[in-house]
C-alpha cells in the first residue's frame, strides 16, 4: 500500500527546498502522492505539480492556512480547493500582506529591544517566498545576536517572548468556510498541545473535516487521542512531516511520518463531492 505525505513546506515559504525538488526526494523516499502546504501562499503548487507529473508522483493542491483562532495564531491545513478559485486567491493575497505588516510589527518590536534588524533584510531572507518568523531568525543568526533559530524563537520570536503578535489573519470559522468554498477539504494542522478537547469541538463546530492525527511533533498519547476523536466525529485523518529542508532546527521526518492513500481517496472524494454541490 502506497504512502502520502501531505505537510511540506518550500521556497515559496519557510522551507529550504524549491517547489521542483520536492518531487524527486519524495520519490526517493517511497513517496507516492505529495501535498506541499507554504504558509499562506500556493505558489509553490504548480510548479512541484509539474515536476511531479514527469515522475510519477501526484502532487495534490495544499496549504497552511494562518488564522486567528479566538485570538490565536492557528494552522489549518487545506487540500484540494480549485487552485484558480478566485475568492481564495483573494484570501491568499490578504495573507500574504498580513504577513509583511505581522513581521514589519516584529522587527519594531526587536529594534525597540535594541537590536539593528530591518525589514528588508528579512523581505531578502524570504527571496520572494511568504515572509515568516523563520527569516527573521535566519537573520538573527546571521548578525550573531543568537546561535540558532532554536535560540532565536526562544529569546525573541516565540509566542512567549513576543506576547500577542499583532496580526491580521481571518477567522478560524471565515477560513473554513472560505476553503470550503473553494471546494476543498480542512484539517487542523498538528492539534498537538495546542487544543483542549473543547477547542477542537468549536474548530468541528466550525465544519473542520479533519485532524492531522500523525505529525513530527505529536508523541504516541497525542496521536491516539486524536485518531480517536477523529473517529467518533467521523472526520478524516491525516499524517505529514511539516518537512521544511533538512537544515539546523528543522525536522527530518521526510517519509516517515505520512497517510495512507485510503485516507487520500477518502479527502478526494469529499472534494469532489464539495465541488459538484458548490457549482
Ligand atoms: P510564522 O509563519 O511567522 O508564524 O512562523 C512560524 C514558523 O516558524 C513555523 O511554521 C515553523 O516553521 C517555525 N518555527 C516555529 N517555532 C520554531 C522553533 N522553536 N524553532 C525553529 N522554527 C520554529
Ligand atoms: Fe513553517
Ligand atoms: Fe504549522
Ligand atoms: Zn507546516
Amino acid at each position: 500500500m502506497g504512502k502520502a505525505d501531505l505537510h511540506i513546506h518550500t521556497t515559496a515559504s519557510d522551507g529550504r527546498l524549491s517547489p521542483e525538488e520536492v518531487p524527486a526526494l519524495a520519490s526517493e523516499n517511497g513517496l507516492e502522492v505529495i501535498a506541499i502546504t507554504d504558509h499562506d501562499t500556493i505558489d509553490g503548487y504548480f510548479p512541484a505539480s509539474e515536476a511531479g507529473e514527469r515522475i510519477g508522483v501526484e502532487v495534490l493542491p495544499g496549504v497552511e492556512l494562518t488564522c486567528d483562532f479566538n485570538s490565536r495564531e492557528s494552522h489549518l491545513l487545506a487540500y484540494c480547493f480549485d487552485p484558480e478559485d478566485p475568492d481564495f486567491l483573494q484570501l491568499l493575497a490578504h495573507h500574504k500582506k498580513a504577513r509583511l505588516d505581522r513581521i514589519e510589527w516584529i522587527v519594531g518590536q526587536l529594534t525597540q529591544q535594541g537590536l539593528d534588524i530591518d525589514k528588508n533584510e528579512v523581505r531578502a531572507e524570504a527571496a520572494g517566498g511568504n515572509v515568516g518568523r523563520p527569516h527573521v531568525a535566519s537573520v538573527l543568526v546571521k548578525k550573531g545576536y543568537v546561535g540558532s533559530a532554536k535560540e532565536a524563537f526562544i529569546r525573541y520570536l516565540g509566542n512567549h517572548a513576543l506576547g500577542p503578535i499583532q496580526s491580521y489573519y481571518v477567522s478560524h470559522e471565515e477560513a473554513v468556510e472560505r476553503i470550503k468554498g473553494a471546494g476543498g477539504a480542512t484539517i487542523l494542522a498538528h492539534p498537538g498541545v495546542l487544543y483542549s478537547r473543547e477547542e477542537i469541538e468549536q474548530w468541528i463546530d466550525a465544519g473542520l473535516d479533519g485532524l492531522e492525527v500523525v505529525h513530527s511533533s505529536h508523541n504516541y498519547d497525542q496521536q491516539k487521542k486524536y485518531r480517536e476523536m477523529a473517529e467518533q466525529h467521523n472526520l478524516l485523518m491525516t499524517g505529514g512531516s511539516d518537512y521544511h529542508g533538512d537544515g539546523e532546527g528543522y525536522l527530518r521526518n521526510f517519509g516517515v511520518i505520512t497517510t495512507s492513500l485510503a485516507q487520500v481517496e477518502k479527502l478526494k472524494q469529499m472534494t469532489r463531492q464539495r465541488k459538484k454541490i458548490s457549482v
